[in-house]
């Protein structure tokens, strides 16, 4: 495996589900609050080890590699480690925006099938509650939905790895930092 190809490749595939995903939000309206990092402040948050090798590479190529995977050894903080807070309680923003994992572009507004024909929004609860999104609202045939699995297959179809194995975004970014510093010493040496 040559981790820069593959960490091309999967930059490739994120920056295409976020354009999508954006897009959608912006032009359905169903935007973030400005401000809001609450989704990040989630401790439930999963990613695997491979999502997060993009990021993992960044860190070694800026030379703070040994930095994080103290930082994350020491801390063992539950939310993510990448997560910046802002002034006031649940505000903040990502720290390594370009190259969160999938679970973080996917989150806020994307489809999932209910019934055959038939999408279910599945929306973040602040976006409901903030624009009074009824559940009938919610329910649609419209074609240009966003949708979590067929992304969930386009990953898988990079790399089987991607989706399996998932794990606590911070024990899955120490993972992947450990990965990083296995194959560069290898590799690139
Ligand atoms: S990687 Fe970024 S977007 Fe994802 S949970 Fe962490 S701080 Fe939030
Ligand atoms: S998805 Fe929801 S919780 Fe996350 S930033 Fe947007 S509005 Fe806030």
């Amino acid at each position: 495996m040559n981790i820069r190809e593959f960490s091309h490749n999967l930059e490739k595939l994120y920056q295409a589900m976020s354009a999508e995903f954006s897009a959608y939000q912006s032009t359905t309206g169903l935007a973030c609050l400005a401000g809001c990092g609450r989704c990040c402040l989630n401790p439930e948050i999963e990613a695997s080890v491979f999502e997060l090798i993009p990021m993992a590479l960044a860190i070694y190529d800026e030379g703070t590699l040994d930095q994080w995977v103290e930082r994350l050894q020491s801390t063992r903080r539950e939310t993510c480690e990448a997560f910046v807070p802002g002034e006031k309680p649940g505000e903040g923003k990502c720290g390594r925006y370009h190259q969160r994992p999938s679970v973080c572009r996917m989150f806020g507004v994307a489809g999932h099938h209910k019934k055959e024909d038939q999408v279910t929004l599945s929306i973040c609860r602040y976006i409901k509650e903030y624009y009074a999104l009824t559940e009938a609202q919610l329910v649609s045939d419209n074609s240009d939905i966003p949708m979590m699995v067929e992304w969930s297959y386009r990953m898988t179809a990079l790399d089987p790895n991607l989706m399996q194995d998932r794990r606590p975004i911070n024990e899955a970014l120490l993972g992947a930092l450990q990965k990083v510093s296995l194959y560069t010493a290898y590799q690139e040496e």
